[in-house]
């Protein structure tokens, strides 16, 4: 049996908004869940830019300088499919465990009942080894979806052996339980959780990361801080699309210019405009709206500083001004608080490791590994093929009985698994978080050198092959070696 412990009250996202699912779309698939998740995905086919910053540098008053440099579009038959998930089948050893997978499965085909495509969620399903992706967004470079929407899911379809513990704080994490062969967890209340393995997916503050790459011998808890701040922070929202239109439409002052752009904006389009040292998108989801305003910025908000406060909704407001941007994104920042979740936030990234993903029985997983920028969409979509990958490498929860002679064999069964995961995941997860810090950089267009290849760049990706670049490089970020 597997607990899940988890330190908030409910399986609920404490961030707003949407994210953009690549490989953890085909991750969701693999397990048998495309019937639940595509009804609420937005596939996402167009990606358009805009630059407000003119020959000289300054950013100009709305509708002056903006200049359309490039759109990505994707047509609705376009030959593009999500990533499939590439596993390794020349290793004998990778086709022994999935042959075993498939034998204590069940598939979750479309004709599954219920609890078969509950069950299938324990191991790899056969479709994961097939191109076969098909599905409502199989030609768009990336789906979106609420985190509400995401976390429901996740929810609804736990398999039926996860016990969860809710507003539960984990306080310690003691790798080498049992001489070695097992690692425990104490709660913030003295209970104690002991397992074959435990798995931080506890995200950038992850105390088990804090055992983990701790270079004390007994494995004490580091203090040292685990992530660095990017120098940039923002605002990311979504907005209920019937009631910003309802807003909109009796609104006493017109705004034609703000309705022209969310007219012009297909469902599944993505409008970028680059200002100096900031951007603003806006998505049209099925649902929704959803904002998105970066800025470079010295130091991160405080705590002060949320979005509840209006001293920031007024002070992000004349940032956006400032910028001439459109005032479409004027009217989602006065929509926000009523409609949708918003939140002001610092990015930032995690330290680098030093050491080991793993130490005795106790791994890391997704952000408390990796953390990164979400200017490529990853950091989701990364923590989910970490999971298959982690999962792949396993012995099933009942290898004892066919796979491991003994409590040894699967000791050392379990300790080449965790390094195999690490192995196949770390230098990609390390290379993702290079790529999205500078492609942040470069889309911020800090200094005047920065806009200028932000200029070449942006084009280039955007236009070359009618977005070719743009999918090759979400392909390449996507893909799953194990
Ligand atoms: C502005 C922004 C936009 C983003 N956009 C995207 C995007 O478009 N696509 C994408 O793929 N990613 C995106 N991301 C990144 C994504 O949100 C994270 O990478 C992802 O949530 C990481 O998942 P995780 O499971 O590793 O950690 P988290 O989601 O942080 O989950 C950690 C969990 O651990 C629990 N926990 C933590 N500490 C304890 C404890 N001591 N005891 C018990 N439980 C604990 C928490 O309750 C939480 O449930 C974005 C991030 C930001 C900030």
């Amino acid at each position: 049996t597997v607990a899940l412990v988890k330190k908030h009250p409910a399986v609920k996202s404490q961030l707003g908004a949407a994210i953009g699912l690549t490989g953890g779309l085909a991750v969701m698939r693999s397990l048998g869940l495309a019937r639940e998740i595509d009804p609420y995905l937005t596939p996402m086919r167009s990606f358009k830019g805009s630059s407000l910053v003119g020959g000289g540098g300054a950013a100009e008053p709305e509708g002056k300088l903006t200049t359309s440099f490039g759109e990505a579009m994707i047509p609705e038959k376009a030959q593009f499919e999500l990533p499939p998930i590439l596993l390794d089948r020349r290793s004998s050893e990778s086709r022994n465990y999935l042959r075993n997978y498939e034998m204590f499965h069940d598939e979750g085909g479309a004709a599954a009942s219920d609890s078969q495509r509950r069950r299938t969620v324990h191991g790899i399903s056969r479709s994961a080894l097939s191109d076969d992706q098909s599905g409502p967004s199989s030609e768009a470079f990336m789906a979106m979806i609420t985190r509400e929407h995401l976390h429901a899911l996740l929810h609804r379809t736990l398999p039926l052996n996860v016990s969860l513990w809710l507003n539960c704080n984990v306080v310690h994490v003691e790798p080498f339980s049992y001489g070695g062969t097992s690692a425990s967890v104490t709660l913030s209340d003295g209970t104690r959780l002991t397992g074959d393995l435990v798995v931080g997916a506890d995200g950038i503050h992850s105390i088990v990361r804090r055992t983990v790459a701790s270079d004390d011998a007994d494995g004490r808890t580091l203090t040292t801080s685990q992530r660095r701040y990017t120098g940039i922070s923002g605002v990311y929202g979504l907005v209920v699309k019937h009631t910003f239109e309802l807003m909109m439409k009796c609104s006493l002052k017109k705004d034609e210019k703000a309705e022209a752009l969310l007219e012009s904006l297909p469902v599944g389009g993505l409008h970028e405009f680059e200002g100096k040292g900031a951007i603003a998108t806006v998505f049209n989801l099925k649902r929704h709206y959803m904002f998105v305003f970066f800025e470079a910025r010295e130091d991160p908000p405080t705590s002060d500083e949320n979005w509840t406060n209006p001293a920031v909704q007024e002070e992000i407001s004349s940032k956006i001004k400032a910028q001439g941007m459109p005032s479409l994104f004027e009217h989602l920042l006065r929509a926000a608080p009523d409609g949708g979740r918003v939140v002001h936030l610092g990015l930032y990234e995690s330290e680098p490791m030093r050491t080991s993903w793993s130490r005795g029985r106790a791994v890391l997983l997704g952000d408390s590994a990796h953390a990164t920028t979400p200017f490529l969409g990853q950091g989701a979509n990364q923590a989910m093929l970490d999971a298959w990958s982690l999962a792949f490498h396993l012995p099933p929860a009942n290898a004892s009985d066919y796979i491991c002679a003994d409590d040894d064999d699967l000791h050392h069964h379990i300790q080449k698994a965790l390094h195999r995961y690490e192995t196949a995941r770390s230098t990609h997860a390390t290379n993702i978080k290079s790529v999205s810090r500078m492609f942040g950089h470069i889309r911020l267009g800090i200094t005047s050198w920065d806009r200028c290849v932000r200029r070449c760049f942006m084009q280039t990706l955007l236009t070359c092959g009618r977005g070719c670049l743009f999918r090759q490089m979400l392909k390449w970020a996507s893909q799953l070696n194990v």
